[in-house]
């Protein structure tokens, strides 16, 4: 663990910083001798599984996609809900958290980016926390400053996250009759992997992975990582389209923060849900892939080198402009039936759109093969 980077000369923040070295090293040091004399009970194990859920998701669907980027739209009570849990999650309050995550999207792999991974993995997974935090600027975050519940939860941060973990702790113990359990398992370990679990998007999601969507910045796509972060594993997606609700964007994709937002909209409790249209995603998808390629192609010196950039070129052309017909036929599509044109009309639209879609399938096709047989040619050694 490097401390290389950590800037200190601005002061330490003494409360986060002395909270997390001591919550975490008596957690480490007495976990192994509570599990060998007083074994958890699989009630006191659910509810920390529950608890780690329900402060999880507060973080990933409430201060990440609604409080940060306004990914979705929501009511108040299901906001009170949101910062309820967030305070359990004990990250700080929802406007911090927000103001910081906005300034790495801004600044991502900056300077100014404030846990920026090209200071090191340890410094952007936590050491960052220990520096003082720069003060809230009120251009970033001026929707929220209006918000008199963020606000709320914003001055009594402190006292909110030692309330709603102490209702956990005494609701689990009287539950369960095991308040032990419930202070060891669901209260500090709970909250030991969520801040790893979170801090693992900050780290991990911007190390080990890979970058479909936008090669120039550092976060990257990991299904592992997803599994661990409520769904946010998808990262380079995250980093290119900010503002789309969800992160996995497949129906398969691990992305239960996802599921919950649009499960919510579905009773009528979230709405206006932003997502980002399949063919901007497919476009964006093929131009990052065409620039790699031709990368990757300047490395190879044994293959016919200006035949296969040809039909780099070639194919993602094809491809794009079949996705921008595909587009316009849409559009017009909607036009028609919205000005009630004729039904042969709309049928011969219909059948139209259907042949240019499986040609557009089968140079998707093309596509991924010529992309697979180049990304598997080896290097030139150097
Ligand atoms: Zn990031
Ligand atoms: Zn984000």
């Amino acid at each position: 663990m490097s401390f290389k980077h950590l800037d200190i000369s601005r002061g330490v923040n003494w409360v986060p910083a002395l909270f997390i070295v001591i919550y975490q090293s008596i957690l480490l040091l007495s976990l192994p001798f509570y599990l060998y004399y007083h074994p958890p009970g699989i009630g006191v194990v659910l509810a920390m599984t529950v608890l780690l859920y329900l402060s999880g998701l507060a973080i990933t669907a409430g201060y990440h996609r609604y409080f940060s980027h306004k990914a979705y739209k929501t009511y108040r009570p299901i906001e009170i809900i949101l910062l309820f849990f967030g305070s359990m999650a004990v990250q700080g309050s929802a406007l911090r958290w927000s103001f910081d995550h906005r300034i790495h999207h801004a600044h991502v792999d900056t300077p100014n980016d404030p846990y920026s991974i090209e200071k090191g993995f340890w410094y952007a997974h936590f050491l960052w926390l220990f520096e003082k935090p720069k003060e809230i600027e009120p251009k970033v975050v001026g929707d929220l400053l209006q918000n008199p519940l963020v606000m709320f939860q914003h001055k009594f941060q402190i006292p909110l996250m030692i309330v709603t973990n102490a209702i956990a702790f005494f609701a689990v113990g009287w539950l369960f009759e095991d308040y032990l359990g419930a202070f060891v398992i669901s209260l500090w370990l709970r909250m030991f992997c969520l801040h790893h679990f979170t801090w693992f998007i900050n780290s991990l999601a911007h190390t080990w992975g890979d970058k479909p969507f936008s090669q120039e910045q550092s976060a990257v796509n990991n299904y592992v990582i997803s599994l661990l972060t409520f769904g946010e594993g998808y990262h380079n997606y995250h980093h290119t389209f900010a503002n789309d609700y969800r992160n996995g964007i497949r129906w398969y994709h691990f992305d239960p923060t996802k599921w919950l937002i649009y499960g919510l909209s579905l009773v009528g409790l979230t709405y206006n849900l932003r997502r980002i249209d399949k063919a901007s995603i497919q476009k964006r998808m093929v131009n990052e892939r065409k620039s790699l390629l031709l990368e990757q192609l300047k490395k190879c010196w044994y293959v016919k080198r200006e035949d296969l950039e040809k039909a780099v070129l070639e194919t993602s052309e094809k491809v794009l402009s079949k996705l921008g017909e595909v587009q316009n036929l849409k559009n017009l599509y909607k036009k028609a039936k919205k000005e009630k044109e004729s039904r042969e009309y709309l049928i011969s639209l219909k059948r139209e759109l259907k042949s240019l879609k499986k040609g557009l399938q089968a140079d998707w096709k093309n596509w991924k093969k010529l992309a697979k047989t180049i990304m598997r040619m080896q290097a030139l050694p150097a």
